[in-house]
């Protein structure tokens, strides 16, 4: 086992694998930028560097300055996180080729799953289910892409091969639209991403989001460890997830559960990952894979009892998983609540000094954060300040240990969402389950009107 690892991340992450390094008697170094020198957790790992200024590309994302540090303080492993470095393929590569172990799947697999084109034609080869739609780039002929979007039926969506974070998408819906959509589509995964290449597949217009986590390590062995339902989402920002999904169908999910694992196995795929798929009608269309821990991994944790992080160490080490399929249980039910510091309402960021930091505790509950009284959200990174999960026998149990821990959670000096968290936990739909992905803008928007 490993004797030092080095976190490149910074917030609420830093010190959940701080944490999960403490516990296996494992050193800890956080790196950080100017702006985080004076936070608690950042003080709380054995050794900390500060690796630059406060904006990521001069800090978080500045790799020659992780790998120094790494060097500095004899750290033997990287963990990246979420975000930042933790889908970067040459992040990991140079990781490697300087002589650490990166917590994570190996560059290539990275770089195929990173390519929407490429890690969709695996998948389907793999016997994952897929949206529909063709295999491969669209060509450039007008008269071929008209055939496409004819055989696969209106309305269809227009991808970015090298998208990310919901960015890259074009919906369609008639033929009149359809090569003027792929010509801007084109030019704006060219700008932001470096690569023109787009694919298309059937649009859905109604489904759920469901992401199956699973784990597999390097001797061959894979395990999927249930799915989550990620369907509360504004602008592709899940900010309520649960597992398991509501309404799931047990025999459905180790279909695909198994599909999932088996994938890994066929890829070779190394550590920690989750298969996103959208589902709607009963049926899973597997969109995207993520090659990293979620932010909604506590979900997970709960009802199997599985510390996935320190899964990830394990498997970065050598390790065997040192449980089959069988082995694990799904006991009850996890619901969590991202707290972001922004308006309830309108999303406006609000970056300031917590003056006032109460977190809820009792039965069942988990809170996931790196803030407290006094300390200081910078304005230059992501808003979540921290994650609440409650865990109950059953939905409805773990539903209203939640609402009594939104009650209780205490926050002032900046804006939170913990006010539209209240709502959304005593919302007819949301409280029966299986509401869409548009579910929370339509709500939204009926607000906005009803005013
Ligand atoms: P990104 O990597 O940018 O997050 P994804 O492929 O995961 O891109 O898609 C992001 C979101 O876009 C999905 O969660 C879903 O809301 C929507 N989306 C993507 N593909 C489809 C599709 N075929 N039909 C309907 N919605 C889609």
């Amino acid at each position: 086992m490993f004797e030092k690892i080095l976190i490149a991340n910074r917030g609420e992450i830093a010190l959940r694998i701080q944490r999960a390094c403490r516990e296996m008697g494992i050193k800890t170094v956080v790196v950080h930028s100017e702006a985080d020198a004076d936070a608690k957790y950042v003080k709380l790992a054995d050794e900390s560097v500060c690796i630059g200024p406060a904006p990521s590309a001069q800090s978080y994302l500045n790799i020659p300055a992780i790998i120094s540090a790494a060097e500095v303080t004899d750290a033997q492993a990287i963990h990246p996180g979420y975000g930042f470095l933790s889908e970067n393929a040459d992040f990991s590569e140079r990781v490697e080729k300087c002589g650490f172990v990166f917590i994570g799947p190996r560059a290539e697999t990275i770089r195929l799953m990173g390519d929407k084109v490429s890690a969709k034609i695996a998948m389907k080869k793999a016997g994952v289910p897929c949206v529909p739609g063709v295999e491969g780039a669209l060509p450039d002929n007008p008269a071929d892409i008209i055939k496409i979007a004819r055989s696969i039926g209106y309305p269809v969506i227009i991808k970015a091969s090298g998208g990310g974070g919901g960015r890259g998408m074009r919906v369609v819906h008639t033929e009149a639209a359809l090569l003027n959509a792929v010509t801007m589509t084109k030019t704006e995964a060219q700008a932001a991403f470096n690569n023109p290449m787009v694919y298309m597949e059937k649009f859905l217009e109604n489904p759920r989001h469901i992401e199956f986590q699973v784990l597999a390590d390097q001797h061959g062995n894979a395990v999927y460890l249930g799915e989550r339902d990620c369907s509360m989402q504004r602008r592709h920002q899940k900010i309520i997830e649960e597992a398991p999904a509501p309404l799931l169908n047990a025999r459905l999910r180790n279909k695909i559960g198994e599909r999932c694992a088996e994938a890994c196995r066929k890829i070779g795929y190394r550590g920690a990952g989750t298969f996103e798929f959208l589902f709607e009608n009963d049926e899973f269309f597997f969109i995207e894979m993520n090659t990293r821990v979620q932010v909604e991994h506590p979900v997970t944790e709960m009802i199997t009892g599985i510390d996935i992080v320190q899964q990830q160490i394990r498997i970065a080490a050598g390790e065997k998983l040192a449980f089959k399929q069988r082995d694990i249980q799904f006991k009850g039910h996890a619901i969590e609540c991202r707290i972001n510091a922004e308006h309830p309402y309108k999303f406006t960021p609000s970056p300031g000094c917590i003056t006032s930091w109460h977190a809820p505790g009792g039965p069942g509950i988990r809170v996931d954060s790196h803030a407290y009284n006094n300390y200081f959200v910078p304005p230059h990174y992501d808003s979540m300040i921290g994650k609440i999960i409650a865990y109950g026998d059953t939905r409805d149990q773990a539903m209203a240990r939640m609402r009594t821990a939104l009650s209780e959670m205490w926050v002032e000096g900046i804006d939170t969402n913990i006010a539209l968290h209240r709502e959304l936990l005593q919302d007819a739909a949301f409280v029966s389950g299986g509401t869409s992905i548009h579910y929370l803008e339509e709500r939204l928007a009926e607000r906005t009107k009803a005013k």
